[in-house]
């Protein structure tokens, strides 16, 4: 018998509520993706490009058009200037950025901080390059850092910290007097950052994101990885980006070039097309997904959720203690998408020992004006 290198991970909560979810014929309010197309240009392109016969290989750093329009995009959304051969690598989404990043930094017995509740693929990607994660939580009600308890789990073996802004599930942003809080913490030490910051372009009431790639002193110790899944409402076609410093991306393609060597070509052909012909798309985002998002808390204002509008991402919390406090997160998402037929996340898988009385479930608003109807009336009627 095969002794499992991952003896504590299972199915994904993700894969198990949009299962039931589809089982029980539910709204699926729950892995976060939108139930609308991307924009026909860039589907058009992408199909095209598949016609035309740009179906092999791509560069393994991605490709070079590609690469361009990032680099021109983080310009404008930042003022940086990432060198697009040699800062930037496209990756197969995010999440293959994320394992290449941790396995470049983690040897085996460093320790990973995580902030608590945290995206389930970090942890994992740590254990299988023989490190460990330290949980931090991140304080309640607003998910905010807490700099004393970072402080405190920052030791000898710390060899890198896991950042996510805007933050799933709770959509919190750190702001750039966090970042400068971290930089502050970590000065004088070699430790690296992994910045998820795949919902950079989805943050409400005219925030601006304080990315890690505008702040020259974190950036030269990070991985800062991005996903167009997100930003072009295309989750299924699994394609991202990691933006570093060239030594760090020199390491990280190493990696990179044996775990899928390249990302997907026409993808990458049609998003470079796109890109070059609609830069406005990354600063419409906010407000369209804004529109979805206060849709969405109008329609529950007046149901038994308890909530605050989300500051960023296209996912909701919702606090249900006025309605099932008898239930734990995990058993009220499966009784609301069974009995209520509405599908969401609870909170408390994304942590590794969740507060007991949590009461929170996650809600993706990421829908058609007619699925944030239908559902807001089915939860109001709870
Ligand atoms: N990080 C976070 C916080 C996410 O929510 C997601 C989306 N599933 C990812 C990474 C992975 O993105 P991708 O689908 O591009 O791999
Ligand atoms: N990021 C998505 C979410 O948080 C899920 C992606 C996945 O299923 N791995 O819902």
């Amino acid at each position: 018998m095969l002794a499992s290198k991952l003896p504590n991970v299972g199915t994904t909560i993700f894969t198990r509520m949009s299962q039931l979810a589809a089982d029980v014929g539910a709204l699926n309010l729950s892995q976060g993706f939108p139930d609308f197309d991307g924009p026909q240009a860039l589907r058009e392109a992408v199909a095209r490009n598949v016609m035309e016969g740009r179906n092999q290989y791509s560069p393994m750093t991605g490709l070079p058009a590609l690469r361009q329009q990032v680099s021109a995009k983080l310009l404008r959304c930042y003022g940086v200037q990432r060198d697009a051969d040699s800062e930037i690598t496209i990756t197969p989404g995010a999440t293959e950025a994320i394992f290449c990043a941790v396995q470049a930094v983690i040897r085996p017995g460093d320790e990973a901080i995580v902030l608590d509740p945290c995206y389930d693929s970090y942890e994992p990607s740590v254990e299988l390059a023989g490190g460990r994660c330290v949980h931090v939580p991140l304080a309640l009600p607003d998910f905010a850092v807490d700099w004393q308890r970072l402080a405190d789990a920052i030791g000898p073996r710390t060899r890198a910290i896991f950042l996510n802004s805007p933050h799933n599930p709770s959509g919190a942003l750190l702001s750039r007097t966090d970042l400068d809080k971290l930089a502050g913490l970590i000065r004088d030490r070699e430790i690296y950052l992994i910045s998820d910051e795949v919902y950079e372009h989805l943050i409400y009431d005219g925030v601006q994101h304080a990315s890690v790639l505008a702040h020259e002193e974190l950036y030269a110790r990070a991985f800062v990885v991005s996903s167009f899944g997100k930003t072009y409402h295309v989750t299924g076609w699994k394609t991202g980006y990691v933006v570093a410093p060239p030594a760090l991306s020199a390491e990280l393609r190493k990696i990179h070039q044996y775990v899928n060597f390249c990302g997907v070509t026409p993808m990458q052909h049609g998003l470079a097309e796109y890109m070059a012909a609609h830069p406005e798309h990354v600063e419409e985002l906010p407000a369209f997904y804004q529109v979805k998002r206060d849709l969405f808390c109008d329609l529950l204002a007046g149901s038994r959720f308890r909530f605050k509008r989300t500051p960023g991402t296209y996912f909701q919390l919702a606090d249900y203690s006025a309605i099932r406090p008898d239930l734990d997160d995990v058993a009220m998402a499966e009784w609301l998408t069974r009995e209520h037929g509405v599908a969401a996340i609870p909170v408390s898988v994304f942590y590794q020992s969740a507060p007991r009385d949590m009461r929170l479930v996650r809600f993706c608003f990421a829908k058609r004006e007619q699925t944030l109807r239908e559902a807001a009336e089915k939860l109001s009627a709870v």
